[in-house]
């Protein structure tokens, strides 16, 4: 099976050799029409229709999603709750206007969507923090509602390197040089003991705290054209017998700093009887800029992936991880005011697969050798909490023969990454870091699974701070280590 061809879409331009983030592309159907402009994004925020009203008094008040909310965890305060949030955002609905204190109310939201599923009465709650977030990010102009208070001046100069930096696989990759040599001299513990670094900048202390260590590198000769330190190759045959031809999302932080993750997912699909499509002008999905805010460039970068995998021609598109199929599967909604773009975005949407949801799907092909190590599978929250994908990848690591699945107590709480969250809120992340930490130890685990870079990061700095050795590896590294018959020990040894 294969997907629609694009006559006449022009080929999209390199975001990484783009100072100015994703240029615009054209669709079909769409030309001469202004819907394609980068103020066609937030327009659907300013909530002309009263529906973001409408679904603010959904909330009756009955604070079932409190304990399940984590900085009400931390802080017992009715405005760090869902339904203090979601009280402050009807005001603002109703014409009030954002006081600063509102607006650190707001910024202190992990976006973790842990209210959404323990709301009995259904309420939206994705959609009015998102909603808040683009007002602070991109203030709405006439009648929209009123502009939030704005962000210090360090706490946007943060946001601004965060946002011109991680979604650019370019811009990022020459910073690991650097890391590495300051990781290699020990600067970076020197700055975190001493306390430096936070008090230059907290961004810059959360950033250093989270700094991945150099990762693990694929073994040679594993698959056709998957060799160590190299590009991926833009298609990968299936093995055996072919299954399904499914694309590839290759990622920003994902493919700069955990390569070896995407490698293994592709050599994971190949055994499972995929034609893996790689397409090499592939971009960020927009995962970052949609959950922080920021609409338009978010539409920007969805607007070349969808393009990019319409010519791949694909049945599914993979996703490896968890911030990133959440976002891709809100395409549909993120660009429903954008014209021709509108139907693109939600065939796209309706393609997405997170990597566990889409072996679940398959059922398996290859052969699983044993792999005898007990291991605690991190729920990411965009996955289980914004996707609703928590029994699938326990299913697929119960498969492996010899695997022992440690539950890690509270595991629906969010660990404090959530996206740039542990950047820009270094402390309470720090915290629930700690808090993760400690559970996951108790498990008496010997190695930590997850389906999210940020979780991957977070969790591996939380649990040294506590001078636990505990490695991690993403599911799919998992998967891979037991099609392969990999000692486990070379699981263990990072
Ligand atoms: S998204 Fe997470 S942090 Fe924000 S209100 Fe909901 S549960 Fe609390
Ligand atoms: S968001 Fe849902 S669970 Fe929370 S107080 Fe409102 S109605 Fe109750």
């Amino acid at each position: 099976m294969t997907g629609p061809e694009v006559p006449g879409t022009p080929p999209p331009p390199d975001p990484g050799s783009q100072p100015g983030g994703p240029a615009a592309v054209s669709a079909p159907g769409d030309a001469g029409q202004p819907a394609l402009a980068d103020s066609a994004g937030p327009a659907s925020l300013i909530d002309e229709s009263g529906e973001l009203r409408d679904l603010a008094s959904d909330c009756v008040h009955c604070g079932f999603c409190l304990p399940a909310c984590p900085t009400y965890q931390l802080w017992g305060e009715e405005m760090d709750s869902p339904r203090g949030r979601i009280h402050l955002i009807g005001q603002i609905l109703d014409g009030a206007t954002g006081t600063a204190a509102a607006a650190v109310h707001l910024d202190r939201c992990l976006g973790c969507m842990a209210c959404v599923p323990a709301c009995p009465s259904g309420v939206r709650y994705d959609r009015l923090i998102g909603a808040a977030r683009s007002w602070a990010e991109e203030p709405p102009a006439g009648t929209g509602p009123p502009p939030l208070p704005p962000r210090s001046r360090r706490e946007r100069a943060a946001r601004a390197a965060i946002f011109a930096t991680f979604p650019y696989p370019r811009r990022l990759r020459p910073l690991l040089a650097p890391l590495r040599a300051a990781q290699g001299l020990r600067l970076d513990r020197l700055l975190a003991r001493t306390g430096l670094a936070e008090r230059l900048s907290p961004e810059l202390g959360g950033a250093l705290r989270v700094a991945p260590a150099p990762g693990r590198r694929s073994p040679p000769g594993l698959a056709p054209g998957l060799v160590p330190g190299r590009r991926l190759p833009g298609r990968i045959p299936a093995r055996g017998q072919r299954r399904a031809v499914v694309g590839m999302l290759t990622g920003c932080v994902q493919q700069v700093f955990f390569p070896a993750v995407n490698a293994a997912t592709a050599r994971v699909l190949a055994a499972e009887g995929c034609d893996v499509v790689i397409p090499a002008g592939q971009g960020c999905c927009g995962a970052l800029s949609l959950h922080g805010g920021r609409r338009t460039e978010a539409a920007r970068f969805a607007r070349r992936l969808i393009v990019e995998f319409e010519r791949a021609g694909v049945d599914a598109i993979i996703v490896n991880a968890a911030g990133c199929g959440s976002a891709m599967k809100e395409y549909g909604e993120l660009l429903a005011g954008h014209g021709g773009w509108a139907a693109r975005a939600a065939a796209l949407s309706a393609k997405v697969r997170d990597f566990t949801e889409f072996l679940a799907e398959l059922g398996p092909a290859a052969v699983r050798h044993p792999l005898p190590v007990r291991a605690a599978y991190h729920d990411a929250c965009h996955l289980g909490h914004a996707q609703g994908i928590t029994e699938q990848p326990r299913a697929l690591l119960r498969a492996i023969p010899g695997l022992q699945l440690a539950e890690i107590a509270d595991g629906a709480t969010c660990c404090g990454s959530a996206g740039i969250y542990n950047l820009v809120q270094p402390e309470p992340a720090r915290e629930l870091g700690e808090r993760k930490a400690s559970a996951v130890e108790a498990t008496g685990a010997q190695l930590v699974v997850s389906a999210n870079p940020g979780c991957a990061l977070q969790i591996s700095a939380a649990l040294a701070a506590r001078g636990a050795r505990l490695p991690m590896a993403h599911i799919a590294e998992v998967i891979d280590a037991s099609l392969r018959s990999v000692p486990v020990s070379r699981l263990l040894s990072s």
